[in-house]
């Protein structure tokens, strides 16, 4: 198989001098197969002494059809070009090079995962009570860990018990932490009787197989595997480890009345009331004008101001976007953004360059008007509240029901769904201001959504193009005085002197509602 491979791409050398390199165990960090490109371990290994590469046992030695214990009845083929767009069923890592796979059943496999040896019997009695027997006729019943069937997984049994579980379930995590709580929560083997919906995907929890729960609040619950999803939990086991209460740190120090020394700023703040909107005047953490309501600014006069809500933004939040806890933070000169150094950042959730402050973890930054949305949110445009319980899959597919975008690729801007109709906003529309101010009109305009099929003969005030009421993205409008105007005419417009650099703040102009009134 290696040497006979025609691109080469695995080893060039015509006959493959191989020698066991049992004696040097690799260790999990240096070792990549050259054959497959895992990086996970297999039971022995291969070595070319001239090109230096090292190759799983399996890969070399890999026949032409196997059998996997799993599926007793049907054969697996090898193939030395990957298949497009699947994943392993075992690893669910992609294929690079080599796999076994049986087109009539839909199963692909690197060799490691399928040579990977079955133990009969397991002895976890942390789980359950007593040792469970490797049992593939099984695979067709629910799991009672996770409460799902899942044929690709090894599955095990006790049956004096009834118990069914796979493989991977007996080794759960009991006691984690999600990004979409507060409390830590733990696994526990059935659930009160009673209607409950999965704290993550918001779909039905059945009462008769394990889910995790929250102590404190007992009626918190989440699907097993929802709670084990890569983007809801961190990886830290809990189990053993103390909870240690939280230390707030207060934003502002208190003066005198109605007057403090903000985290953010050198000088005292005052607050104050706004009687007239300013359209050049921004607060300096959400980056939006001030319309209305109270707000502090700089006593020394240095054109510093701050909406009251985001001068109470807390030092310290957990987000159910991210599983790390984030800190609240200037972005100044020499912002390190992913190790990239400048005045602005990229948000996580609504993917806008923006400055101001920042919400930041090592590898996640998200902006005021994005950390601002909590579930269930609820959006003005929409009369059911809306949560984060589309699948990573589904959300990075779907369309916004106002912009009409999914967003590119792996970088896509997060979305929220309804989950008693179809409706899906992103984080970008669902943080236009519902209200918003134009100079030239002394009222409130309001965000509508554009409708099919109900063009009229309108003209943006600014731009003085039509306006088309189906066009993406919606527009803003004033009854009273029939002013109509482009989203991006009436936002856009702004632009934000930051002493340095000019930044056009376009886009990266809007807020939520929560933030301003
Ligand atoms: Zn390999
Ligand atoms: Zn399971
Ligand atoms: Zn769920
Ligand atoms: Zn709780
Ligand atoms: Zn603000
Ligand atoms: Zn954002
Ligand atoms: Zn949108
Ligand atoms: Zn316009």
């Amino acid at each position: 198989m290696l040497d006979s491979h025609n691109r080469g791409l695995i080893c060039k050398l015509p006959v493959v001098p191989l020698f066991w390199c049992n004696n040097k165990e690799p260790n999990g960090a240096d070792f990549c197969c050259s054959a497959c490109k895992l990086t996970n371990l297999g039971t022995a290994y291969y070595f070319c002494a001239t090109c230096r590469k090292k190759f799983h046992k399996e890969c070399v030695e890999s026949p032409l059809e196997i059998k996997h214990p799993s599926y007793p009845f049907q054969s697996l083929q090898l193939y030395s070009s990957p298949f497009a767009l699947v994943n392993c069923i075992c690893c669910d890592i992609s294929f690079q090079d080599i796999i076994y796979h049986s087109s009539n059943h839909k199963l692909s496999m690197h060799p490691v995962c399928a040579m990977k040896p079955v133990p009969i019997f397991i002895d976890h009695t942390k789980r359950h009570p007593h040792p469970l027997t490797f049992s593939p006729r099984e695979a067709f019943l629910p799991c009672n860990v996770c409460g799902l069937i899942k044929e690709s997984i090894l599955t095990y049994v006790c049956v004096p018990c009834d118990f069914v579980v796979h493989q991977d379930c007996l080794y759960f995590t009991h006691v984690i932490k999600i990004s979409r709580h507060h409390h830590r929560i733990i696994f526990t083997s059935s659930l009160p009787y009673g209607k409950w919906s999965c704290g993550v995907c918001r779909r039905e929890v059945d009462n008769h197989y394990g889910a995790y729960s929250c102590i404190k609040c007992g009626d918190y619950f989440v699907h097993t595997r929802c709670a084990l999803r890569k983007d809801v939990w961190n990886g830290e086991d809990l189990e053993g480890v103390p909870e240690e209460p939280e230390i707030d740190v207060e934003p502002y120090e208190t003066i005198a009345d109605g007057i403090i020394l903000h985290f953010s700023h050198d000088h005292h703040l005052k607050l104050e009331i706004n009687r007239v909107y300013d359209e050049n005047k921004f607060c300096q953490a959400c980056i939006l004008p001030i319309y209305e309501g109270t707000y502090y600014s700089c006593l020394d006069k240095c054109e510093f101001i701050l909406h009251e809500a985001c001068v109470n933004a807390p030092r310290k939040k957990h987000h159910p976007l991210h599983t790390h806890p984030l800190t609240l933070k200037v972005v100044s000169i020499g912002y390190d953004h992913y190790r990239r150094r400048g005045n602005y950042f990229d948000c996580g959730a609504c993917k806008r360059a923006s400055c101001g402050f920042v919400y930041d973890s090592q590898d996640f930054s998200l902006d005021l008007r994005c950390a601002s949305i909590s579930e269930p949110f609820q959006y003005q445009g929409h009369k059911h509240p809306l949560f984060l319980a589309l699948e990573p899959d589904e959300e990075k597919a779907a369309i916004c029901q106002i912009c009409q975008e999914d967003g590119d690729g792996n970088n896509y801007i997060r979305k929220l769904n309804c989950m008693e109709c179809k409706y899906i906003i992103c984080f970008r529309c669902a943080t236009l201001p519902y209200k918003a101010k134009y100079k030239h009109d002394k009222h409130f305009l309001t965000f509508r959504e554009g409708e099919e099929g109900s063009d009229q003969l309108d003209w943006c005030e600014v731009c003085e193009k039509k306006l088309i009421y189906s066009r993406k993205g919606g527009f803003y409008a004033c009854d009273d005085c029939c002013t109509t105007l482009h989203v991006d005419c009436l936002l856009g417009e702004m632009s934000l002197f930051d002493g340095l650099n000019v930044i056009i703040a376009g886009a990266s102009s809007f807020t939520s509602r929560s933030l301003l009134f």
